[in-house]
């Protein structure tokens, strides 16, 4: 077993050592913050980062989501470690890894994210996480393909695989309303979008996947996060399973951990609990990492300032939603539809990966 203690010795200084677990938005962003105090550690399975937020486009076809890790992390003191996390001794200050490495850490980042609820995926039922195997199944041939969840990934995902898999026969199950975070603009508007491309809509009905009349079902019902790992360790959760952490991100168990993304139970008084998505896994990634930065520097973390501003929907490749919120995420009626809310949509998600580039 080998035993990596990266604490160096730089012009007679002790270089500090973080340990980040998970390599999405939040754990990557925390990662480039904190590297201008510590030495980063940068732990996830695959040596490239992937475009979570496009993964309905993967299943529609899209070659590749994601691009090399080490085009964001180079010249940067990060060294990205090819594994999976499998345990953390929060009193010893260490990781262990699933290729045998142990890895000690002055801060900890807990960024594991979430995955789809209830379901892995296997036969006919498909769930994000499997978006390429959905691809080639779809490629087979043609049938019925029925997306259960109409929240905003099921909206994407019912409405990206309806213009692109054309001899499929796409339809919706719901256990609320179609779109229920939207404005009844905005709900409107994805309804004339499903019209338009034959996407059948059946709201207000609780299924399991057996029950389902359907050759493939992508299951899109609700996220779960990945905090099994965190709580074995014993770090507190919150009542949603998320990390417990305070309004500066540290654990409230241990505050030499940091947890972000859609694993930590992040909230702001302007924007409450914080909801799973890449909108604040950016934000919260780069407070933790600063707060990591400024209490190596020997100054007070600070507590994370967050709103929200508007939800950005791709309804297919030329139909978008933007939708105005409040600072709560609370809808708006002011919307943004058609080319121009695709247009919107596509910059906003070029944008995250702009902002890692240049973190
Ligand atoms: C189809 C789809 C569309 C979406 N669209 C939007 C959108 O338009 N806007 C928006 O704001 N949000 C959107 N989201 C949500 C968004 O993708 C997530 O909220 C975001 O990815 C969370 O970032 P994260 O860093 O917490 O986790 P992730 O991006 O999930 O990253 C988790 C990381 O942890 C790693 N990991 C997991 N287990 C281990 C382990 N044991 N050891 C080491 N590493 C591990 C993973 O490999 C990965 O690198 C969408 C999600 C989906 C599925």
């Amino acid at each position: 077993m080998s035993h990596n203690t990266v604490r160096l010795r730089l012009h007679g200084m002790t270089k500090h050592s973080v340990v980040v677990l998970g390599a999405g938005y939040g754990g990557l962003m925390a990662a480039l913050r904190a590297a201008d105090q510590a030495e980063v550690t940068l732990i996830a399975p695959s040596s490239r980062f992937t475009e979570r937020v496009r993964e309905h486009e993967l299943a529609a076809g899209r070659p590749d989501i994601t691009h090399p890790l080490s085009t964001f992390i180079r010249n940067k003191p990060v060294t990205h470690v090819a594994a999976r996390a499998t345990t953390i001794d929060p009193v010893r200050r260490e990781v262990r890894t699933d290729d045998g490495g142990t890895y000690s850490y002055d801060r900890l980042v807990y960024a594991l994210g979430s995955r789809t609820k209830g379901y892995r995926g296997c036969g006919r039922v498909f769930t994000s996480e499997n978006a390429s195997y959905l691809r080639k199944r779809l490629d087979d041939g043609p049938g019925t393909l029925t997306v259960v969840g109409g929240s905003l990934t099921g909206i994407e995902m019912a409405s990206e695989l309806a213009s692109a898999a054309r001899d499929w026969r796409v339809r919706m199950v719901t256990a609320g309303e179609l779109g229920p975070s939207l404005s009844a603009k905005g709900r409107a508007h994805v309804r004339s979008v499903f019209a338009e491309l034959g996407i059948a809509v059946r709201e207000g009905q609780t299924v399991t996947p057996e029950e389902i009349d359907s050759d493939v079902v992508l299951w899109a019902a609700s996220m779960t996060p990945n905090t099994e790992l965190a709580a074995e360790a014993g770090i507190a959760l919150d009542s949603d399973g998320r990390v417990a952490v305070d309004a500066t991100l540290r654990s409230v168990s241990y505050p030499d951990i940091y947890a972000v993304g859609d694993a930590a139970g992040a909230r702001t008084e302007t924007a409450g609990p914080l909801r799973m998505a890449c909108a604040a896994a950016l934000p919260v990634g780069s407070r933790a990492g600063k707060n990591i930065a400024l209490e190596l520097r020997g100054r007070e973390p600070r507590p994370l300032s967050f709103r929200y501003y508007a939800q950005c929907v791709s309804l297919g490749r030329d139909n978008g939603l933007f939708q105005f919120v409040n600072a709560d995420d609370s809808p708006k009626d002011t919307i943004v539809t058609g080319r121009l809310g695709a247009l919107i949509k596509e910059r906003v998600v070029r944008w995250t990966v702009f902002a890692l580039r240049h973190a």
